[in-house]
């Protein structure tokens, strides 16, 4: 089939095609050390032009393939409902083509929605709190490669999205970040903390094949190569889609999970509801303020006074804020399935894709952990709430009583 004309043609596919060069090179450099190929891929905008990209580039020979490829998608229950269904089509399409491909998505009890509705713990955030990429996305996957490592001689060759654009590279610099520069959340990571993970050090090796690519070329392979025969058939226009159709060129959306507690801005999901055939996922807004809403002290209990730690030092922050109560808890779980509710119930009078952010198992555990009073380790759950008025403590035990006792 022809290429189609899109507005990279010209000069700029020319660009294209040069960075499709250095992919092949690098492939060619590193691959044929490593007799076993995985892909870690979220079905992200980087990770899915890395899976597609390499795939076809072993499909038309244009590299050598290994002796297995694995597939590992990343599947967070947290993904943009656009993307989740782009990644349900792709998998098909690598099955298709006899290509094992593995879901990856953390225990019951780590999941996202479990770990704060259910056990309590709060969302994440920049500071004191960011539990959520190794636990859902890192320690799955260091699992997934560990048992699949069981299975095979040797190192395997991680391949992974990160895409740095070429100032980084010049620099010499990986971000971990997954705010930087429209990165996709967790790549970073596999890149830098996966190879040195417990059982996995010396039997991985990590390449980023797009690393120099610029996002106008994902975008363009997205949108306009890989859904062409030539190029693989892949229904990876979705994906482009889900960001703004013919506008997502412009675009350097960060990818991860929908409602992400540390992003600033609610992007890709804004962006998403611009597309008339995914408004009726407008509701999805009132995830991000949820979490905002659980992590103020009124939703939370938190430390008396000093703490006596298990190693037998005393903590660092008195009357530290700890987990969400279970009355919070409860409110939460409702309003995610209220949220679910009102887009499916959509989805059905439209005639459009329905999605899950809280699967029934899920419902079903979040609901027996609050019933069985769970708390995270350290907290009874007897402890005041976080909005008391208390005397401050501080850390060397002496005590700021209130300037006005209760009652006065
Ligand atoms: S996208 Fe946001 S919420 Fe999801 S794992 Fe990454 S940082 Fe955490």
């Amino acid at each position: 089939m022809k290429h189609q004309p899109s507005f990279f043609d010209g000069g700029q596919r020319l660009q294209m095609t040069e960075s499709i060069e250095l992919t092949i090179q690098s492939l060619q450099a590193y691959g044929p050390d490593h007799p076993h190929w995985g892909i870690a891929w979220s079905g992200g905008k980087d990770s899915s032009a890395t899976l597609t990209v390499v795939t076809w580039l072993i499909d038309t020979g244009k590299i050598r393939a290994p002796e297995t490829l694995t597939v590992f998608y990343a599947d967070t229950r947290q993904e943009l409902p656009p993307l989740a269904i782009a990644a349900e089509q792709i998998m098909d399409e690598l099955r298709e083509r006899g290509i094992r491909v593995e879901v990856v998505t953390a225990p019951m009890d780590k999941r996202f929605m479990v770990y704060i509705l259910g056990r309590g713990v709060p969302p994440p955030n920049n500071n004191t709190l960011r539990w959520c990429t190794r636990q859902i996305k890192i320690d799955p996957m260091e699992q997934a490669l560990r048992d699949r490592l069981d299975q095979l001689d040797g190192q395997i060759l991680m391949i992974t999205g990160v895409r740095q654009g070429e100032s980084a590279i010049r620099d010499r610099r990986i971000e971990m970040s997954c705010g930087k520069d429209g990165a996709e959340c967790g790549q970073g990571w596999y890149q830098q903390v996966l190879p040195n993970a417990r059982g996995l050090r010396g039997r991985i090796a990590t390449l980023a094949p797009l690393l120099h690519w610029r996002v106008c070329h994902v975008w363009e392979w997205l949108k306009h190569w890989a859904p062409e025969a030539d190029f693989g058939d892949w229904s990876t226009a979705m994906i482009a889609d889900a960001y703004g159709g013919d506008e997502a060129e412009e675009i350097n959306a960060r990818t991860g999970c929908v409602g992400c507690a540390l992003a600033a801005e609610d992007t890709a999901l804004d962006t998403v509801l611009l597309v008339p055939q995914w408004q009726y996922l407008r509701p999805l807004k009132g995830i991000k303020p949820l979490w905002r809403e659980l992590r103020e002290p009124k939703h939370r209990i938190k430390k008396a006074g000093l703490e006596r730690l298990k190693d037998g030092s005393i903590a660092k922050n008195p009357q530290r804020m700890g987990p969400i109560t279970l009355e919070a808890r409860t409110m939460g779980l409702e309003r995610i399935l209220a949220i679910q509710t009102e887009c499916n119930d959509a989805a059905r009078a439209e005639g459009r894709p329905q999605i899950s952010l809280i699967n029934s198992d899920e419902e079903a555990r979040i609901r027996a952990l609050i019933a069985a009073n769970t708390w995270p380790d350290g907290w009874e759950g007897d402890e005041p709430a976080a909005d008391t008025v208390m005397p401050v403590v501080y850390q060397n035990g002496a005590v700021q009583p209130l300037l006005f006792g209760a009652g006065e």
